[in-house]
């Protein structure tokens, strides 16, 4: 029986779980969810698209808002598309697969402009998004939930949406085909030497994950196993099978994580065969890539987006440029020939050390780079008497920390160019920004990942009294 509290508290509500309606979709959410409003009560609707006539079936009702499914579609949007993926109603990967890519371009369009304008207050140049080349097999990694099925076979793909059960899945659109290949063969082997797998339940066993990654400029993979123990029963026949029949498998990394929860990679790393790292080509730049270290998923829109990012910066030789949240220095070192001296700051040690072989490879000698917390090194930095009027801050999707704006604010370069992940936190962030004396001159949105729900962000920001 629902409580009198949640009786009164959705006594005005217009909708009522489990019955059904017909409704118009007249926008999309960040989430992809398309919306329909009945008397102006929103309810989400996945796998909608604007302008769908729909039957929709109440499944949860909250105190604001709705969530419904489709019955049936009554009058199709004039954006849809025939999906061309049998897992996508289960896999929670892809929300744009129904509908056209140029649509899916525009609802992210309008989404960056919203966050600037509504969240941000910010009124300035915005460019047209920068669509990906590739809108299939563009995503250079991949991670696998591995676990038994009711017959004791093991299996991989993907988790259902917002749950823990694995959806066998070796037909993923977005990766290489040779990652789904790969994976076919490890789970042939794990059966064959009757590997331990992980059980989250009970906490025992062995493989969680299996973790992909593939250089796009020298084709080399990285094969990761993640496993809550230390050592893999097999392991020497195992790789001796993978890397013959697979070539480009360079590296293949035992990543020992035996914590409890859904983060999927532990610290310590083990290579079992070949490499530490894979080798890669980005904006020109020779890097090397641990399992650890972030490393963008569609690196050819991400040289694209970095290439923007440089042009707002508008380097000259004189600059010190400061690149914070630097990974493993990619963005830093593509530029670093533009000016007299680079400093990037990460907070991943394993990621530090890539960035300071990568420089040392590519015999760029004018760079440091900081092992530490953004709002740690900024301080440092100015307690040093670096001068830099230039800063180039890349955060993940929380944004940046306000400790940071404020030493951003302190340090006071003339252009800042924030990239980001997330345009609410950046339209929160240059907002911020611009109450201290900048202000957001342009801002360029990326599509980075085609056919799921997010969307990347360049913006430039400049010093008004500079
Ligand atoms: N600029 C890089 C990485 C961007 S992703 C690239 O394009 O490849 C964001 C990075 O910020 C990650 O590498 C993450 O490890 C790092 N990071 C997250 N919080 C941080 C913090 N508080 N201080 C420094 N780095 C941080």
């Amino acid at each position: 029986m629902p409580s009198l509290k949640k009786k009164l508290l959705n006594l005005d509500c217009p909708v009522e779980k489990n019955k059904e309606y017909i409704v118009t979709i007249i926008a999309m959410s960040s989430e992809g969810n398309g919306i329909a409003k009945i008397n102006n009560f929103p309810i989400f609707i996945p796998n909608t698209a604007i302008g769908d006539i729909i039957t929709t079936k109440i499944v949860k009702v909250l105190k604001n808002y709705a969530f419904g499914i489709v019955i049936s579609i009554d009058t199709p949007s004039d954006f849809r598309i025939d999906n061309d993926c049998i897992s996508y109603k289960q896999c929670g990967g892809c929300c744009y697969r129904h509908i056209s890519y140029e649509a899916e371009l525009n609802l992210k369009q309008q989404l960056v402009l919203d966050n600037f304008e509504r969240i941000g207050k910010i009124d300035a140049k915005i460019n047209n998004i920068v669509g990906s080349e590739n809108i299939s097999n563009y995503r250079n990694k991949a991670q696998f939930p591995v676990g038994i099925d009711d017959n004791g076979k093991v299996i991989a793909g993907f988790y259902a949406k917002r749950s823990h059960r694995i959806i066998p899945c070796c037909d993923c659109k977005l990766q290489p085909t040779i990652f789904n290949n790969i994976l076919k063969t490890i789970l042939e082997l794990f059966n064959k030497y009757h590997i331990s797998i992980y059980n989250e339940d009970k906490h025992t066993g062995g493989i969680r994950h299996i973790y992909l990654r593939q250089a796009d400029f020298t084709n080399e993979i990285m094969l990761c196993f993640v496993s809550a123990k230390k050592t893999l029963k097999n392991s020497d026949e195992i790789c001796k099978i993978i890397s013959e029949k697979y070539p480009n498998i360079k590296s293949i990394v035992l990543n020992f994580n035996n914590t409890k929860g859904n983060v999927i990679l532990g610290s310590e790393c083990y290579t079992l065969y070949g490499k530490d790292t894979i080798t890669d080509i980005m904006c020109g730049v020779q890097v090397q890539i641990s399992p650890l270290s972030f490393y963008q998923v569609n690196k050819p829109q991400a040289e694209r987006l970095y290439e923007k990012a440089i042009e707002y910066a508008n380097l000259s030789k004189n600059d010190t440029l400061l690149d914070l949240y630097c990974g493993i220095g990619t963005i830093g070192l593509s530029a670093v020939s533009k000016v007299s001296q680079l400093i990037g700051v990460e907070i991943i040690e394993k990621a530090i050390e890539n960035a300071k072989l990568n420089a040392k490879i590519n015999n760029f000698d004018n760079t440091r780079f900081i092992c530490d917390d953004c709002k740690g090194a900024v301080k440092q930095l100015k307690q040093e008497g670096i001068n830099t009027d230039i800063i180039i801050v890349d955060p993940p999707r929380k944004g940046c920390d306000q400790e940071v704006i404020d030493t951003l604010i302190e340090f006071s370069p003339s252009k800042i160019v924030m990239i980001s992940c997330n345009p609410s936190t950046a339209a929160r962030d240059c907002s911020l920004l611009e109450q201290n004396g900048y202000k957001v001159i342009e801002y360029t949105p990326f599509d980075l990942f085609p056919r799921t729900a997010h969307v990347e962000v360049v913006c430039l920001l400049q010093k008004l009294n500079k």
